[in-house]
């Protein structure tokens, strides 16, 4: 019989329901619990009493290596945000930054109990890398545009041409996939959308966008094309079935919204990034829901949201949500949780003894509440059955070596700005 990674004696659980289990549990190495009877082989048999375990979160939406630029140009407007500071310094990208931006990231999902990310940047390899070295679960979607960038200095074709041979080739890890990113409508022609597509058809691997994210994009697909961004990607026949994630959707009428739902689109909701850059719109949860869509959250990358802590991201989803449509029934704890855990095969242990999670009472809605509007230490992360993280401190990573590194790395990057 195979080891079990962990026995938690003592402890409360909060399984993927919303339910809330006390007692022995035991975490299995392929994602599922059971109740412990005290006599199993396990790896670890821990006192679980002043622990609460629960799924880990996912972050659908984020630039990873983007940790480099937080804090870069803060209060500029988005255009001058863009031409002033991120650019300038994505120019200066190197595979080595990407592979070091990737893992201080990784650090902070690790460190606020996030197990997954669905990422979108430059040197998709090195993105992988740094995601496999921490051991979360990831995507890792490498970035093309019609405009050369330092990972494909030769233009789009150059970008699938790299992006076909690594799919082929795949990561070599079971937790971390390669996937098609294409930028946005507003940075790739219909032939880079086109040929983005048929990749990621081709590999069944992850098409990744933005979409509907300003009113200057919907604005500008519909003076060129006569139709709002999700029409126009249903036109160009964009979508893959159940392989789609596009972030942000802002703005969408309710027939995109049944587009979305049509072909299995996940619709990646990044509140903070989208009222910290002023964007005006976001997301409507409840028209969304009604039309079937599959929605996720995601941070967006730490210099257009500066945290990559989904936490606050699901406590800002819930705000603006309430505050949109008047309406403090949405998104009650219970399902919030589910939104920002949705699909996870992971566990999480967080510290109840916390005084942030004081009081707790005895049922699992104040739990969950506490955790994502007051934040609660993260002690234990598990993936695959591997300790990730234990008692506070993330095992996957050398934290000394990555900060020493990010201290010196940034300082060239920087360099000019
Ligand atoms: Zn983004």
């Amino acid at each position: 019989m195979t080891e079990v990674p962990v026995r938690y004696r003592d402890s409360r659980l909060i399984d993927e329901s919303g339910k809330l289990y006390q007692g022995d549990f035991l975490l299995h190495k392929d994602g599922s619990w059971s109740k412990s009877k005290g006599d199993e082989d396990v790896k670890f048999n821990l006192n679980g009493s002043d622990r609460l375990i629960t799924r880990s979160l996912q972050n659908w939406h984020t630039h990873l290596s983007m940790i480099l630029n937080r804090g870069m140009g803060e209060d500029l407007p988005l255009q001058r945000w863009l031409d002033e500071m991120i650019f300038p310094t994505e120019k200066k990208l190197t595979k080595e930054l990407v592979e070091l931006g990737t893992k201080a990231a990784c650090a902070e999902l690790i460190a606020t109990g996030t197990t997954f990310a669905c990422d979108m940047y430059y040197f998709p390899k090195e993105m992988a890398n740094g995601m496999i070295d921490s051991g979360i679960r990831g995507i890792a979607g490498g970035t093309i545009t019609d405009f050369p960038t330092t990972s494909y200095p030769n233009g789009p074709e150059q970008a699938i041409n790299d992006l076909d041979k690594l799919l082929k080739e795949g990561t070599g890890n079971s937790r971390v996939e390669y996937a098609v990113a294409p930028h946005a409508i507003y940075t790739c022609g219909k032939e880079t959308l086109i040929k983005s597509s048929e990749l990621a058809r081709k590999h069944q691997s992850f098409l990744i966008t933005h979409a509907s994210e300003t009113r200057n994009e919907v604005a500008t697909c519909h003076k060129e094309n006569n139709c709002y961004p999700i029409e126009y990607l249903d036109s160009i026949d964009f979508f893959s079935k159940n392989k789609t994630a596009l972030a942000h959707c802002g703005w969408l009428k309710k027939n995109e919204m049944r587009l979305m739902a049509k072909y299995d689109s996940k619709a990646i909701h990044c509140p903070t990034s989208n009222m910290k850059l002023g964007i005006g719109g976001t997301m409507s949860y409840p028209a969304m829901k009604e039309a079937g869509v599959d929605i996720r959250l995601g941070t967006d990358g730490a210099a257009s949201n500066n945290s990559l802590d989904l936490r606050q991201e699901a406590k800002m989803a819930s705000m603006i949500q309430r505050h949109d449509h008047w309406d403090a029934s949405i998104l009650n704890p219970q399902e919030l949780w589910k939104l920002a855990t949705k699909g996870s095969k992971d566990w999480v242990a967080w510290n109840i003894d916390d005084i942030r999670m004081q009081p707790h009472g005895i049922d699992e809605r104040r739990l969950l509440a506490n955790i994502v509007y007051s934040n609660a230490d993260c002690l234990d992360v598990w993936v695959d059955g591997i300790e990730l993280r234990h008692g506070g401190i993330t095992m996957s990573l050398n934290m000394d070596e990555i900060s020493e590194k990010m201290k010196h790395s940034v300082k060239d990057y920087y360099d000019g700005i």
